[in-house]
């Protein structure tokens, strides 16, 4: 893919860049390696400094930061100026916790392993190749930046393609902050390129957040190397509503966990299961309310739904859906591809999934809703269950021993009782299955880019 500007609006090609050249990699490689030694060298009241001056930064550049996000990859204007918000607060909260999270500890009694001091401290591990999606074209970059900076360690991004002029205001960010030369840099590579820069010995470990097939590939050269990875990929979120939820605020919320950001959030619901009960109700409220959401212009105040971010991205889900619909899939909602400019979807809701069609096993990365029906808890279990992710879930229920069940059986990496998932730098962030390895956000995603190191003294 070029790395461009394409506005997925209209399909204009805005602004094409210049991939780095080999030379200016290993340039930005050594500067990167010099940022870590001086950056690992300062104390946590510097780094903290440096990190609120940079959610600061975002703050008075949320207009410009907003309307980059829209025009790079087409989220509702309103949506983009809180993705800038979510950024500058994820920046704070490891500004104000990283020292207490990476802070040393000590047995209390280290005589059984016949220390008079033993105990753990944790150290950076270096250089970081961060491999990043377009979908939060800030926010994923600024939830993994914020904890391996605050930790001491280094970032070289490689950002999507289509997001360029958001990867290089990322460039310059930190260092405008007052982090040392080198701590934080872009590289404009292409993905064929991304494993060069892995196979680099003064690269240390590396993340991505991005769909399954490079997650694999990525995590098999880093594999070979004996790098550490955390790996952050698709998921098909099963949202579960049993007879005893609120089913019009489930089906309120449901269009928001949907179709939010396009449709193109990992931890989008994607798949709607419902006992058998309350099915009927849920799915006419959905898919009315689906049916009334405003797409267009996502410059405008009033759109709910934009473009899809890429034309491939768009005729993907279309070729989903057509493949659901040819076997016998019920169209409650949408299923067109409207005639505009630029890469639209009609926000759609599907019913009577077979397991043969594509939608039923693989990830919807767009405005597409299927409705399942159960006949009770066991089989809404089966179903959320039955797919190779397993990412987030919600679960929809006020029954107090149904909730317990779902939280325990639910193979997810997060379960959230009568609400939508969402990401908090407050919560671990990650999936299980075919979602990923590791954690973002809270103690365990800063704590992931550091060696943990045993200190024993006699
Ligand atoms: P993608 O194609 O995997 O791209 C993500 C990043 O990986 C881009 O920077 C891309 O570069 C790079 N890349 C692609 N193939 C690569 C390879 N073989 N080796 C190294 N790097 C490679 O993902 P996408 O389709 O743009 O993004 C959507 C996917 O991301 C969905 O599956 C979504 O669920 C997932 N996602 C997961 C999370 C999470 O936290 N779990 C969050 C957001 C999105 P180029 O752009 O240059 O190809």
């Amino acid at each position: 893919m070029a790395i461009a500007t394409t506005n997925p609006t209209t399909g204009k090609i805005e602004q094409t860049f210049e991939a780095h050249s080999e030379e200016e990699v290993e340039r930005r490689i050594a500067l990167a390696q010099s940022g870590f030694e001086d950056l690992r060298a300062t104390t946590y009241a510097e780094r903290s400094g440096w990190m609120r001056r940079a959610a600061d930064i975002l703050e008075e550049s949320i207009e410009e930061l907003a309307s980059l996000i829209t025009l790079e990859m087409g989220r509702p204007i309103a949506g983009a100026r809180a993705e800038v918000t979510k950024s500058a607060k994820g920046l704070r909260f490891y500004a104000d916790n990283a020292e207490s999270f990476l802070a040393s500890e000590q047995l209390d009694d280290p005589s059984v392993v016949g220390a008079s001091r033993a105990g753990k401290t944790y150290a950076p591990l270096g250089v970081v190749l961060a491999v990043m999606p377009w979908n939060y074209p800030l926010w994923q970059v600024l939830r993994f930046a914020g904890p391996a900076l605050m930790a001491g360690n280094a970032g070289l991004l490689k950002h999507a393609s289509n997001v360029p002029q958001a990867a290089l205001f990322l460039d310059t960010l930190f260092e405008r902050a007052g982090f040392p030369t080198g701590a934080f840099q872009t590289l404009l590579i292409p993905a064929a390129r991304v494993e060069g820069v892995l196979r680099d010995p003064r690269v240390k470990a590396t993340t991505l957040t991005g769909s399954e097939p490079a997650g694999r590939s990525l995590a098999s050269i880093a594999g070979s190397e004996v790098k550490h990875v955390v790996l952050e990929l698709g998921g098909s979120d099963p949202f579960v509503v049993m007879p005893s939820a609120d089913v019009e605020r489930a089906a309120t919320v449901a269009v928001t966990a949907r179709n939010q950001n396009n449709g193109q959030s990992c931890i989008a619901a994607k798949r709607f299961i419902v006992h058998t009960d309350v099915y009927d109700e849920f799915a006419r409220l959905f898919s009315e309310k689906v049916a009334a959401l405003t797409v267009g212009d996502p410059f405008e105040d009033s759109t709910d739904v934009g473009p899809v971010a890429t034309k491939s991205g768009r005729d993907e889900l279309a070729e989903q859906v057509r493949d659901a619909v040819d076997k016998g899939a019920e169209v409650l909602a949408g299923a067109r591809v409207p005639e505009r400019d630029g890469w639209f979807y009609e926000p759609t809701v599907l019913a009577g999934i077979t397991p043969e069609m594509r939608l039923h096993l693989e990830e919807a990365f767009g405005p597409v809703a299927t409705v399942y029906r159960a006949a009770d808890r066991e089989e809404a279990l089966s179903i959320a269950n039955g797919t190779t992710f397993g990412l987030s879930s919600s679960v929809w229920t006020n029954d107090d021993d149904e909730e317990d069940w779902f939280v325990t059986n639910l193979d997810a990496g997060a379960v959230f009782v009568n609400g939508m998932t969402a990401s908090h730098p407050e919560l671990p962030f990650g999936g299980v299955k075919d979602s990923g390895v590791g954690r973002e956000l809270a103690a365990e995603g800063i704590r992931e880019f550091c060696n943990v190191k045993t200190v024993w003294k006699a």
